[in-house]
């Protein structure tokens, strides 16, 4: 069983007379920097100057600086930039500004745990890391509630690593919900396992072959959206809030016999000893390397998968059905 700490295992003093730099002002970057501040701590973010994101914080009533500025300004430095432009902010405009006994701090494990950034020994690092979006991050603390979030050390230089760490966690909210203790190598495997082989991955390719499957025996495109995509939510929304036995309660007879008899036929033993390389190939860290190379050289892969999403049939019936229905993506 997992360790799990709660408000009463932070304390916030850890991060008292202490500032906290914020790098990046995005999806986790805004919600770690107003969480923290509105919970009492120095919070300063760091940006380019001019980008949209520093317009934004400022306007949220932020201190914002250049990155290198808020990395000096900071006794614990937060990088919430995307992954793979961490390592070169990081050695350029981070490293030369730490300073003995300071943190760094990340929100996933990729480039440490594969050895993008490298950091001096004279400073903590460690990871917490919210497991959901940062809108929910900063709504659910506006709620009084908090996402829960996994706290990882990586190397521990004060002696007070995971003080920090548990002090971090609890000023933006996640000790609200349950802080889970991990390593670096565990989040990052099963964060990337996880969003290839199921959330993302595997879902979407699931969903399009399902579509193209009744579109090709001669149903209507809209009828096929609806049921091998649009539908998904309903049934992820049950499995949310009370796990597979809520949906299958919630769902008719005639389809949880169906779901029972016919899932084991697609997930076959092909699927699983695919899902154990895919697994592999992230441990083994060939992953890593071919998203790294990917943009070193201009994201080959991931235009053309954009371009191939946007002219597929699923989007194009996709995008006519959702004007039928102005209610989504509304907020609130
Ligand atoms: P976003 O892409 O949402 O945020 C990017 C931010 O970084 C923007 O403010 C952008 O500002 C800034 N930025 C980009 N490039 C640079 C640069 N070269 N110099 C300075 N600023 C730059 O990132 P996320 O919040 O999605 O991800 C941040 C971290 O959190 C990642 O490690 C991710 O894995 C992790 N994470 C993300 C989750 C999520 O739900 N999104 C969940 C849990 C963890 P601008 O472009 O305006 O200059
Ligand atoms: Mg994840
Ligand atoms: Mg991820």
């Amino acid at each position: 069983m997992a360790n799990i700490y709660y408000d009463t295992d932070a304390n916030l003093a850890h991060l008292e007379g202490k500032t906290v730099a914020v790098i990046g002002y995005g999806s986790q970057g805004h919600a770690h920097a107003l969480n923290a501040k509105e919970s009492g701590v120095r919070v300063v973010v760091g940006l380019r100057r001019g980008s949209a994101s520093w317009a934004e914080a400022e306007g949220a009533g932020l201190e914002v600086m250049e990155v290198a500025d808020a990395a000096r300004a900071g006794d614990l430095v937060m990088i919430l930039l995307p992954d793979e432009v961490q390592a070169q902010v990081y050695r350029e405009q981070v490293a030369p500004h730490l300073e003995e006994g300071d943190a760094l701090l990340f929100a996933h494990g990729f480039n440490i745990h594969f050895g993008q950034i490298r950091p001096p020994e004279h400073v903590d690092v460690f990871m917490v890391a919210p497991k959901g979006p940062g809108h929910l991050v900063r709504r659910t603390f506006t709620e009084g509630g908090g996402v829960p979030c996994l706290v990882a050390i990586h190397q521990d230089a004060t002696g007070t690593a995971k003080a920090r760490a548990l002090a971090y966690a609890k000023a933006i909210g996640g000790t609200r919900g349950g802080v889970l203790e991990t390593t670096f190598q565990e989040e990052t495997e099963t964060d990337l396992f996880g969003e290839q082989a199921v959330l993302c991955g595997g879902v979407t390719e699931l969903m399009r072959s399902g579509f193209e499957t009744l579109v090709a025996a001669g149903y209507q495109p809209e009828v096929a959206y609806f049921e091998c995509v649009h539908e998904m939510k309903l049934i992820v929304d049950l499995i949310y809030e009370g796990g597979f036995e809520r949906m299958r309660h919630s769902i008719s007879n005639t389809a949880e016999y169906g779901d029972y008899v016919t899932g084991p036929r697609l997930v076959t033993d092909e699927t699983r000893a695919e899902m154990k390389r895919v697994l592999r190939d992230i441990q083994t860290g060939k992953f890593a390397r071919d998203f790294l190379l990917e943009n070193q050289v201009g994201q080959p892969t991931l235009n053309a998968g954009r371009r191939a999403t946007a002219s597929s049939q699923v989007a194009e019936v996709g995008a006519r059905l959702r004007k039928m229905m102005p209610f989504i993506g509304r907020k609130g």
